[in-house]
């Protein structure tokens, strides 16, 4: 809407975008404080950074890739990344020899392959806080341990295995093959 230029928006218009009730809208917006000027709506910008800040939108986010085979390097060519201030500053590898020429025919350009060994210093120089594994299951936990141990707090998890993290430490999976067995099921019923 913004982009539209469009200055002001209420609460039944957001619900008709979102395809859910004003009162709603309202109640969600009110449990982190005061929105909107009664009778007008919301300010579109004033609305936007709001939201931004809440979700921790309205700063970059650095981020590793580790282990790149074919996810991996599918996730350092993808750009719409940098559009949502998430940034992908380092990859790892087990063996960056193995992989560095297929991922730099991939993108058309050299890329950096970083060792694993090297996580602990490239994390602090990099200010690296979220770690995307993309390793195979049977290594996604040391790897996680590693991810810890250079005091990366936000892992997002791609193996098909689940890991475990000391608290302060926050782990997301991504689970490919259950959304498709979802997808499967409501196809089948
Ligand atoms: P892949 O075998 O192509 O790549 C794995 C990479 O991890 C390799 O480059 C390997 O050298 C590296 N690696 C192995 N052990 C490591 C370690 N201890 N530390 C760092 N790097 C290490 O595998 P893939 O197809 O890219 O899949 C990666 C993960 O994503 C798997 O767990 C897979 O189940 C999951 N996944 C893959 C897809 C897909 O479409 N390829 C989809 C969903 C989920």
């Amino acid at each position: 809407m913004d982009e539209m230029g469009e200055k002001v928006v209420s609460s039944a218009q957001l619900a008709a975008r979102c395809a859910v009730n004003a009162a709603q809208v309202r109640k969600d917006l009110a449990y982190f404080g005061e929105f909107g000027i009664r009778g007008v709506g919301y300010y579109v910008k004033d609305l936007l950074q709001d939201i931004k800040r809440i979700l921790g939108l309205n700063r970059e986010w650095r981020m590793a890739v580790i282990g790149v085979g074919n996810l991996g390097s599918a996730l350092l060519s993808y750009k719409d990344f940098l559009k949502q201030n998430y940034k992908i500053v380092a990859a790892f590898d087990i063996d960056p020899l193995k992989v560095i020429g297929r991922v730099s025919e991939k993108l058309g350009k050299p890329v950096e392959v970083l060792h694993m060994g090297r996580l602990k210093d490239v994390a602090k120089e990099r200010k690296i806080e979220i770690g995307i594994i993309t390793t195979p299951p049977s290594e996604a936990q040391d790897v996680a341990n590693l991810l810890v141990g250079a005091d990366i707090r936000g892992i997002l998890n791609f193996a098909p295995t689940q890991i475990r993290v000391p608290e302060g430490y926050v782990v997301k999976d991504v689970l490919f093959t259950s959304v498709l067995d979802n997808l499967a099921y409501l196809l089948t019923n």
